[in-house]
């Protein structure tokens, strides 16, 4: 069960929607009382543009968090004490799902790279928030499952 704060959500949300039609991506860090949303850059239109071959899509489609975002947030986690708590990422004019992309993403040799983390996917079409849906791996199915989560 994962559970957000209405201020979080509602950042999450507004991030999803000034990224449209492209892939909106960040992470939420969290300790015990707060959450920060940490807005990441998707340079997936850079890899694309510059080797469509390997990233034959761009970031309508897909994202790739920029890996100096990524480095900023692992040493904010460090020094400040806060648990790296949600990955969050936006599918335009798409479902909220967790697609085979996203799995191989959060997966390397067959072990979550972040165990402890929940994926939550947020279906964006225009200015509308269709739908948010939660995904974390599961040991037993040693899958991405389905988590229910709420507002605070
Ligand atoms: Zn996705």
């Amino acid at each position: 069960m994962l559970t957000l704060q209405p201020e979080t959500l509602s950042e999450i949300y507004n991030h999803a929607k000034s990224e449209f039609p492209d892939e909106c991506c960040g992470i939420i860090l969290g300790t015990e009382t707060q959450e920060f949303v940490r807005k990441c850059r998707n340079i997936q239109n850079e890899l694309h543009q510059e080797d469509p071959d390997t990233y034959p899509r761009d970031a309508r489609t897909a994202y790739v968090i920029h890996p100096d975002d990524l480095i900023a947030i692992h040493k904010e986690a460090d020094t400040q004490h806060r648990q790296i708590k949600v990955f969050y990422h936006s599918h335009p004019n798409h479902d909220a799902y967790f697609s085979e992309k996203d799995k191989s993403d959060a997966i390397a040799w067959d072990e979550p790279l972040y165990p402890g983390a929940t994926y939550l996917v947020i279906s964006v079409y225009d200015a509308e928030i269709r739908a948010v849906k939660a995904f974390a791996y599961d040991e037993a199915a040693k899958d991405f499952i389905d988590v229910p989560f709420s507002e605070t």
